[in-house]
C-alpha cells in the first residue's frame, strides 16, 4: 500500500487479498487527515461513504466481479455533483449546496466500484489558474507549499502528487487539468470536447468545459478515462464513439509549433527538447509547424468563456438554491445581495465582462469576433493535423509561481497561453511530467486530433517507459 503504488499494483494487491478495499480507503483517509491541514487540497472528505463503498467493493472482489477500478480510491473535483455530499464549486454561493443527484462521471465511477474519498479544492467556479480564487483558500503545491498547485483543478493535482489518492477527476475549460498537472508533476488528460459527459458538472463555459483525469502515470489515467468516457443521453453534446484505445507510436510524425517554442524560458526549453528527443528515440519523426493564430487564443477565450459564464451563472439568484442574503427588503435587494455576497471578485469580473461582450452594440465587436477567431484557431489545428499526427508543446510559460505572486488578472489570464488554443479547438491534450526547473516540476503537452486520445496515451506511455519523471515524489 505504498502511497505511490500504481493502479495495476493496487489491483493486484486487492485481487490477491494482500489488503482489502477498506484497508486501502482507511490508509488513504489517514494520509489525507495528516496532509490536508498543510495542502488544503480537499474541501470535503467523506469517510463514512468511502468506507461503505469500500465494503461494497470488497464484496464484489470476493465474488469475483471486480472491474479495473473496483476498490481503487479516487477524489472528485468539487464541481461534480455528488448525491448527499456537498458540492461547493469552490464558492461561497454553493458552500451549503448538497446535490440530490450524482454527475454522470461520478455515477459511472461509483458503478465501476471506485471508492470516492471526497471533493477537491478548486478555483471558484473553475475560474482561475492558481486555486487562489477558492472561497476555501488555495490548495498548495506539495513540491513547495509556498507555490501554487495551479488551477482551477489545483486540489486534484496536489492530492495526486502528494500520494493521497492515486486518481482524481478534474475539468478543463481553458487549461484546468493540464496546467495543475504540469505544476504538480502528475499526468493530466483533457479529452476531446464531447468525450466525457458534462451532466452534473457545475457549468462554467458550456462549449469548452470537459471532464478529464489525473493520475501519476499515463497507464493510470487511461484506466480512469475508460471508466468515465462515452455517450450519455443526459448530455446531448457527449459523443457516440468507440472506446479509447492506444495506437502505435513508431512512425508517428510530431509537430513542434513555433509559436509555442519561440521565447520559452531557457530551463523549460531544455526539458522540452530533451523530452522531444525521447519521443524521437521511440520512433517518432519531429518537424516544425505553425499554428498562426495562437496569440489570439487568450483574448478569444476570455470573451467566449466569460460570455457563457455570465449566462450560466445567472441561475444563482438566492431563490432556488445557492447563497441567500438575510432579510431581503425586496426581490431586487435579494438578488443584489445574494449575488454580491455569494460570488468572489474574479467571478464577478467574468460575469461583468461576459455581460458586456454580449450586450447590444458590443456583441458584434467582441462576442461574434471572438467566435470567428475561435474558428480560425480550430482551423489552425485541422491544417496542422493534415501534416502531423500529434503536436508537442509546453503546457505553461513557467513553473509553478508563488502564491500571491500574480496579482494582475490579465497577467493571470496570460498563464493560459499554451492551453486555451486546444480548448477552443475542442481537441484532446495531455500533460506529462518531463523534468524540473528550480526544483519544481514541468510538463510536456501532447495534443492530438479530435477523438484521438489513443495517440496521446500511446505517446505519453512511450515517454514514461523511457523516463522516470512521473515516478518522482515530493518531500513528505
Ligand atoms: N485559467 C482559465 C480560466 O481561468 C482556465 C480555467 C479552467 O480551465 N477551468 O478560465
Amino acid at each position: 500500500m505504498a502511497p505511490a503504488a500504481n493502479i495495476a499494483a493496487l489491483r493486484h494487491g486487492l485481487d490477491a487479498g494482500d489488503y482489502s478495499a477498506r484497508e486501502l480507503a482507511q490508509d488513504a483517509l489517514g494520509r489525507i487527515e495528516a496532509a490536508n491541514p498543510q495542502l488544503n487540497c480537499f474541501i470535503t472528505v467523506t469517510p463514512e461513504q468511502a468506507l461503505a463503498d469500500a465494503d461494497a467493493a470488497d464484496a464484489r472482489i470476493a465474488a469475483g466481479n471486480a472491474g479495473p477500478l473496483t476498490g481503487i480510491p479516487i477524489a472528485h473535483k468539487d464541481l461534480f455533483c455528488t448525491a448527499g455530499a456537498p458540492t461547493t464549486c469552490g464558492s461561497r454561493m454553493l458552500a451549503e449546496y448538497v446535490p440530490p443527484y450524482d454527475a454522470t462521471v461520478v455515477a459511472r465511477l461509483h458503478a465501476a466500484g471506485a471508492v470516492s474519498l471526497g471533493k477537491t479544492n478548486m478555483d471558484e467556479f473553475a475560474m482561475g489558474a492558481s486555486n487562489e480564487t477558492s472561497w476555501f483558500g488555495p490548495a498548495r503545491n506539495p513540491w513547495h507549499r509556498q507555490h501554487t498547485p495551479g488551477g482551477s483543478s489545483g486540489g486534484a493535482a496536489s492530492a495526486v502528487a502528494a500520494g493521497l489518492v492515486p486518481l482524481a477527476t478534474g475539468t478543463d475549460t481553458g487549461g484546468s487539468i493540464r496546467q495543475p498537472a504540469a505544476f504538480c508533476g502528475v499526468t493530466g488528460l483533457k479529452p476531446t470536447y464531447g468525450r466525457v459527459s458534462r451532466y452534473g458538472m457545475v457549468a462554467f463555459a458550456s462549449s469548452l468545459d470537459q471532464g478529464g483525469a489525473f493520475g501519476r502515470s499515463v497507464d493510470d489515467v487511461e484506466r480512469l478515462l475508460q471508466a468515465m468516457e462515452g455517450h450519455d443521453p443526459q448530455d446531448s453534446t457527449s459523443a457516440e464513439r468507440p472506446a479509447t484505445t492506444r495506437t502505435a507510436v513508431a512512425g508517428m510524425t510530431l509537430g513542434l509549433p513555433r509559436e509555442y517554442w519561440n521565447g520559452l524560458d531557457a530551463g523549460m526549453a531544455q526539458c522540452l527538447q530533451a523530452a522531444t528527443r525521447e519521443l524521437e528515440a521511440a520512433g517518432c519523426t519531429v518537424r516544425d509547424i505553425s499554428l498562426p493564430h495562437t496569440a489570439a487564443a487568450v483574448p478569444a477565450y476570455y470573451v467566449v468563456a466569460s460570455a457563457e459564464a455570465s449566462a450560466n451563472l445567472a441561475r444563482y439568484d438566492g431563490v432556488r438554491f445557492g447563497h441567500r442574503a438575510e432579510a431581503p427588503k425586496s426581490l431586487d435587494d435579494l438578488y443584489r445581495r445574494s449575488r454580491g455576497e455569494g460570488f468572489g471578485a474574479e467571478v464577478k469580473r467574468r460575469i461583468l465582462t461576459g455581460t458586456y461582450v454580449l450586450s447590444v452594440g458590443y456583441y458584434d465587436a467582441y462576442y461574434l469576433k471572438a467566435q470567428r477567431v475561435r474558428r480560425l484557431i480550430r482551423q489552425d489545428f485541422l491544417d496542422a493535423f493534415g501534416a502531423v499526427d500529434a503536436i508537442v508543446a509546453p503546457v505553461t510559460p513557467s513553473v509553478a509561481f508563488e502564491l500571491g505572486a500574480v496579482q494582475d488578472p490579465v497577467a493571470m489570464y496570460r498563464q493560459d497561453v499554451f492551453t486555451t488554443p486546444a480548448s477552443l479547438a475542442g481537441v484532446p491534450a495531455m500533460s506529462v511530467p518531463c523534468g524540473f526547473c528550480d526544483g519544481l516540476p514541468t510538463g510536456l503537452q501532447l495534443i492530438a486530433p479530435h477523438f484521438e486520445e489513443g495517440r496521446l496515451l500511446a505517446l505519453g506511455a512511450a515517454f514514461q517507459h523511457r523516463t522516470d519523471w512521473h515516478l518522482r515524489q515530493p518531500p513528505a
